[in-house]
């Protein structure tokens, strides 16, 4: 394995990431957060399995208060998961280690200040709680301004620059106690946006994932692509595996993560494999406490079972667990599946073709996946030979 890149060293509770400290492994509950007994005993859990960091969804009041006694519950080192609500780090921040913000959810409330001043906001609270944080960008919810500066086809280039500009923004606050971490679903894009944000920024150190991995095996797989090529290449600090799985299996992420860190670190790689681009492709969020309907996770499950007579189409489907991310990071799908509390929102690319009840939905998109599969026949035919 190649040498480290020489980070800076960032702790997180009693933990530190970066500066040649080991590779972190970190999950994120799937509970709802107001749920305060699943929520500790799932903390718990991932604690147990080797989880050096928990993070938890906060998207509420309800959730704020919950999570005072989550921590008093448990022993994890906790970080908070900030979406849209970006105030409610003020609330939260007494209760955990770290803070995560998503650049591109800071439009969403009081349009009326810059996206400066709300991480100015975080900044002072950062500091106040003792709190390191994380700069998270994800492919499916890019700023939208630097998304419209790069063409359609590059969605690489806009995730970078939203980092790099934050970094900067943190650095010129004289705050240097972050990471970054840049996910795709697609492990390739993983590896390029961090190599390119590595050759940057090489002393920031990197949170590795990869988005959306989806279900075991081919999760795990898509995941362990990227984290060998970048850890085996010196870049990353600390990683998560998201894996679509039950939440009685939730701990599955760290024990996985720790094997493919003690796989690269042995030398046990197959850089080799490259997931194929001519087969269909399962893109599924891991779930968290924002999932709208416990059966999101089977349903992802039904869908795989479903499509398998498709396997040999290069097609994407993605199946989300909520609204949160599910509209933005089904966009890029061929076909994609987002769950709401009653109804299943089901799109065609950008387009959405309506919502329709749990068990209304398998037939229905095997009716699109049909037609999607016809099409793309009748063009080979076309351009024939
Ligand atoms: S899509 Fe929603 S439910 Fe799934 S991991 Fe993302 S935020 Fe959580």
């Amino acid at each position: 394995m190649a040498n480290r890149n020489s980070t800076r060293a960032v702790r997180i509770g009693s933990i530190t990431i970066g500066d040649h400290h080991p590779i972190a492994v970190q999950s994120m509950t799937a509970t709802k957060t107001r749920d305060i007994d699943a929520t500790v005993a799932q903390a718990e859990a991932l604690v147990l399995a080797g989880a050096d960091v928990v993070r938890i969804a906060v998207d509420s009041q309800q959730d704020a208060l919950a999570l005072k006694e989550i921590r008093r519950q448990t022993r994890a080192n906790l970080s908070v998961d900030l979406q849209e609500n970006y105030r409610l780090a003020e609330v939260v921040a007494p209760f955990v280690d770290k803070i995560r913000y998503n650049p591109g959810h800071l439009y969403h409330h009081q349009r009326q200040l810059s996206w400066k001043e709300k991480v100015r906001f975080l900044v002072q609270v950062a500091r106040q709680h003792d709190c390191a944080m994380r700069i998270g960008v994800n492919c499916g919810s890019v700023d939208p301004e630097k998304r419209s500066q790069y063409p359609a086809e590059d969605s690489i280039t806009p995730m970078l620059q939203s980092a790099l500009e934050h970094c900067d923004w943190l650095d010129s606050l004289g705050f240097h106690r972050y990471c970054v971490s840049l996910k795709d679903s697609d492990p390739t894009k993983v590896v390029q946006v961090n190599q390119r944000f590595a050759a940057e920024r090489p002393e920031v150190p990197l949170h590795l994932g990869v988005t959306e991995a989806g279900m075991p095996p081919e999760g795990i797989l898509k995941t362990r692509v990227a984290l060998e090529q970048l850890i085996g290449s010196g870049i990353g600090d600390t990683i998560r595996v998201s894996l679509t799985v039950p939440n009685s299996q939730k701990a599955e992420e760290i024990t996985v993560g720790r094997q493919i860190l003690a796989d690269i670190a042995a030398g046990r790689v197959r850089s080799v494999v490259r997931f194929d681009p001519n087969a269909l492709n399962i893109i599924s969020c891991p779930s968290c406490s924002r999932v709208e309907n416990e059966a999101f996770v089977e349903l992802a499950q039904q869908v795989k079972a479903m499509t398998g007579y498709a396997k040999d189409h290069a097609l994407t489907i993605a199946v989300m667990g909520c609204r949160v991310n599910g509209p933005g990071e089904t966009d890029d799908a061929d076909l994609g599946l987002w769950c709401g509390p009653n109804y299943v929102n089901l799109k065609r690319r950008s387009k959405t073709l309506g919502s329709f009840r749990y068990d209304e939905i398998l037939p229905r998109l095997k009716q699109e996946l049909d037609a999607f599969i016809a099409e793309r026949q009748a063009d080979n035919t076309d351009s024939g030979p």
